[in-house]
């Protein structure tokens, strides 16, 4: 039998998860002032520096980064789709940005050759802790690294939202444990700031309203896009209920 032109249902799932969130602008949380206030604690990189923005999805920092920075910028992802539309809006823009097909965990780059690294909504897939050990190396001395991660905000939680997050991302610190971590994995913190609520629900819950109701009217009675959907929907219900009680937390750290 030949099974060469069948995916399988991982495939399937990953195909329209990706389809979906091409849909949208921003695939986290986040703004352009909030990537620049970032950029500027780190200061501005020289035209000889390289940036990696790894879990880049369709390029929402690496543009700002490209835009408004003369170092070269490296755009990673594990999705092609993604990549894709990064070169493309980086075209419509005249910017000049690298893609590169990587993981995260697995990353081509020489030791010591990047001088800061970005990761906004993205190093939750191989959690805090791991990533910043894995990249150390990578970064040249006294590098950067400017990362954002959903954070615990306050002591106590109701029991929905405790439950919710157990579920989807059971590693979720708080400010201080994660503090601590990037303190243990060889950084000294710069600086933290908690993004403001609008980055999502403007910016990423409130885009993704008009996706939902294109990317359904394509997968009339697929039960698989049609969970996402409902998934998304009801994250987006759970920060507007819980959204007091954890945020995305930007963390800017140095190299130690
Ligand atoms: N930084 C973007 C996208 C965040 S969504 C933004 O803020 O809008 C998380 C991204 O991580 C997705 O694009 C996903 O494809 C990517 N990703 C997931 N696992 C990855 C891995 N192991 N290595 C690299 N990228 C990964």
């Amino acid at each position: 039998m030949n099974n060469e032109n069948k995916s399988n249902i991982h495939d399937f799932d990953f195909n329209l998860i990706c389809e979906y969130f091409s849909l949208t602008e921003r695939q986290g949380p986040g703004s352009r002032e909030m990537t620049l206030k970032a950029l500027n604690i780190i200061g501005a990189p020289g035209p000889n520096a390289t940036i990696a923005d790894l879990g880049c999805g369709t390029g929402s920092s690496a543009l700002i980064i490209a835009e408004t920075t003369k170092a070269q910028v490296i755009a990673v992802d594990i999705f092609d789709t993604f990549l894709q539309k990064v070169q493309q809006r980086a075209q419509t823009k005249g910017l000049n940005i690298h893609t590169l097909h990587a993981s995260m965990d697995k990353l081509p780059f020489a030791p010591r050759s990047l001088d800061t690294i970005w990761c906004e909504g993205a190093i939750y897939n191989i959690g805090i802790e791991s990533g910043l050990k894995i990249w150390s190396p990578l970064l040249k001395d006294e590098g950067h690294i400017a990362f954002t991660d959903a954070t615990w905000l306050t002591e106590e939680r109701p029991e929905e939202i405790e439950n919710f997050w157990q579920e989807a991302y059971p590693q979720m610190g708080t400010i201080e444990s994660n503090l601590k971590i990037i303190e243990e994995a060889g950084y000294r913190t710069i600086e933290w700031f908690v993004l403001p609520q609008e980055c999502w629900t403007e910016n990423f819950y409130e885009p993704q309203r008009a996706a939902q109701e294109v990317f359904l009217s394509r997968h009339r009675g697929n039960p698989t896009a049609e969970m996402l959907v409902e998934n998304q929907r009801h994250e987006a219900e759970m920060y507007a209920r819980y959204g007091q009680h954890y945020g995305y937390v930007f963390y800017i750290a140095r190299k130690r």
